[in-house]
């Protein structure tokens, strides 16, 4: 059968997107406009935030994110080895020490319990702040790390990337959103193609701290502020407070934004279709992520375990079923292994690496092209 390529995941653009970007092309601001604050109102609203604040890419957020909340060289963090390796470059970038503590074997996330044996066995005061992942769009049960983090006196910063529109429920029964700033001190979401929401660059910070919703306003735009306007100085008055950057989004950029926000919730839902189809399908068949009771997945992944990984990789690419591996360990990469990671040991995050595969999942796959991949891959298996 000739088929098309079925890549593991692809952004969504409509006609409406379309002309979102075009009426901004033809409107007065490229950029620092109007649709740069509609976004961020809209996207705090819909993950129940106070503040949002819109960036040119997540890596760029987790970068000022966790300036925001005083990182500084020779300090530490603690995040997971199975994710994007910008979650764990963030704090390279200001010469902190990035330590990885394992993952829990069923959710594949940053385990509380290796987290917590790891914050113990150094003396108070060694680690400032842990980075949890929503990894594949399940959401970190961030009520147990606040407990975790509120004892020792480390920051939260939430790297959902994966999970816009994911929540999970807490110890009052309460749904609290990725990103609702309730648990966490910020968190981070990212707009590259390949995630929920497609700006083709970009990225948005949540928190609701109001010191920290101002420091990262100043960071993203190179520490400058008109706000203390000096009396009798005249209306060009401005002034560099702090060492900032460059890190703004476009207007057109977000007008792509809040027209594919509008969609997200359906295309939650519809990832969550399309899991359920995976999971009958494989029933009893392969190991799945693990959903704690009462969460909602956002499913930027679908992630299933098989012994013979590379076979089956091998076998869905030369059927045009571009599935993809989340991800080579942070502390393997050649990066990190140059820097002193190389006897790094993290035996559940090894195994879940030696046998993870990611199979496409995003809301415009159809029925005939999932049927396409359960086919192939039972067809591998009973090969
Ligand atoms: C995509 C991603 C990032 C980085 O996002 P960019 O917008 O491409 O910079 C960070 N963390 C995780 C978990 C990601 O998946």
């Amino acid at each position: 059968m000739e088929n098309k390529i079925i890549p593991y995941g692809r952004q969504d653009i409509t006609e409406e997107d379309i002309n979102a970007v075009i009426e901004t092309l033809q409107s007065d601001f490229l950029t620092q406009g109007p649709k740069v604050k509609e976004f961020e109102e809209k996207f705090a609203k819909s993950v129940d935030a106070k503040y949002a604040i819109a960036v040119n890419n997540a890596t760029a957020g987790l970068h000022i994110s966790v300036m925001a909340l005083g990182l500084r060289k020779g300090d530490r963090i603690i995040t997971t080895p199975i994710t994007f390796a910008a979650s764990a470059n963030c704090a390279r970038y200001v010469g902190a020490e990035v330590w990885f503590a394992d993952i829990d074997r069923d959710t594949y996330l940053l385990s509380l319990d290796k987290t917590r044996e790891l914050i113990e066995s150094k003396p108070k005061g060694f680690f400032k702040g842990i980075i949890p992942v929503d990894f594949g769009g399940l959401p970190v049960n961030l009520e147990a790390f606040k407990k975790l983090a509120d004892d020792h006196g480390l920051w939260i910063l939430e790297d959902a990337c994966h999970a816009p529109g994911g929540y999970f429920l807490d110890s009052k029964n309460q749904k609290q959103f990725c990103g609702n700033g309730v648990y966490a001190d910020a968190a981070v979401f990212s707009f590259h193609p390949v995630k929920h929401i497609a700006c083709g660059e970009g990225g948005m910070i949540t928190t609701n701290s109001e010191e920290i919703y101002r420091k990262l306003l100043l960071l993203r735009s190179h520490g400058i502020t008109k706000e203390n306007m000096v009396e009798n100085h005249g209306g060009w008055f401005y002034e560099m407070q702090t060492l900032g950057f460059n890190y703004r989004i476009t207007d057109f950029q977000a007008a792509l934004g809040i027209s594919q926000l509008a969609r997200n919730n359906k295309g939650v839902v519809k990832r969550n279709e399309i899991a359920q189809q995976y999971k009958e399908a494989f029933k009893s068949k392969f190991k799945f992520q693990v959903l704690p009771d009462n969460s909602l997945n956002a499913h930027h992944l679908f992630i299933i375990e098989v012994e013979d990984r590379k076979g089956l990789y091998d076998y869905l690419h030369a059927n045009k079923i571009y599935a993809q591996i989340h991800y080579i360990p942070v502390h393997q990469l050649p990066y990190y292994k140059n820097i002193g990671y190389s006897d790094v040991n993290l035996s559940n995050s090894e195994d879940y690496y030696s046998k993870c595969i990611s199979l496409p999942m995003y809301p415009t796959l159809t029925a005939e092209e999932q049927n396409f991949v359960i086919k192939k891959t039972l067809e591998f298996l009973h090969d």
